[in-house]
């Protein structure tokens, strides 16, 4: 899942309009940012499987550092607490905090029962529902829509860039979940972390666009 997760960056600024679009997606999205790194640090695991048999082609046999329940919580309040020392907003922390959380929900309803509830012998969860990718993409594609949706309606652009930045960034988000439920399987495990790593560009452009763009209301 990766659409959804901008979607409810993008929405949050609705409750949340003083926090930076890139600090909300770093939040949704952030156990999806640290997992390419303990790919590559061999810390956590994944498989490819090519014979087309599952859709998309992965099998997250280890991952209970950026995706249990328990760790998940755990990187929330992190996230939280860094947000609030820094920024003295209780709101956004808050937020982000649930942001992070809502992640491993949103996880929950499409994967194959491969997310664990904590560290170690845990009982594993997901209901499933790539198994039917049609409903799947459209649950995605309209998360993506409201939560772009709110954030249009909850900010305005500073200028030309707020503009722009903004749609060009809504495009490559498009396009890259277009990639990646169209295209060929990853070619290994280590292509996928290095993938994943370029997601930070993708924080980067947030703040980049929320940085020309200002909140309607005075909250
Ligand atoms: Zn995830």
């Amino acid at each position: 899942m990766f659409l959804a997760h901008f979607g409810v960056g993008f929405g949050a600024k609705a409750v949340a309009p003083r926090v930076s679009l890139g600090s909300l997606f770093l939040a949704a999205q952030f156990i999806d940012l640290i997992w390419p790194t303990l790919l590559l640090l061999g810390i956590e695991r994944v498989n490819i499987i090519t014979d087309g048999s599952r859709n998309p082609p992965l099998d997250f046999v280890f991952y209970p550092y950026s995706h249990s329940l328990i760790a998940v919580i755990g990187w929330a309040v992190l996230v939280a607490t860094i947000y609030l020392v820094v920024r003295h907003s209780r709101l956004g922390a808050l937020i982000l905090g649930l942001a992070v959380v809502s992640h491993w929900l949103l996880d929950l309803v499409v994967h194959y029962p491969d997310l664990p509830l904590h560290p170690g012998n845990s009982m594993l969860v997901g209901f499933g529902v790539w198994s039917s990718p049609f409903i799947a993409q459209m649950m995605e594609l309209a998360i993506f829509a409201a939560g772009v949706r709110l954030y249009l309606r909850s900010t305005s652009p500073s200028d030309a860039t707020g503009k722009w930045s903004l749609w060009s960034l809504v495009a490559a988000l498009l396009l890259i979940q277009i990639g990646n439920v169209f295209g060929a399987p990853p070619p290994s495990a280590t292509a996928i972390a290095w993938v994943g790593q370029a997601q930070w560009l993708l924080i980067a452009w947030g703040y980049w666009v929320d940085s020309h763009r200002h909140p309607m209301t005075g909250r």
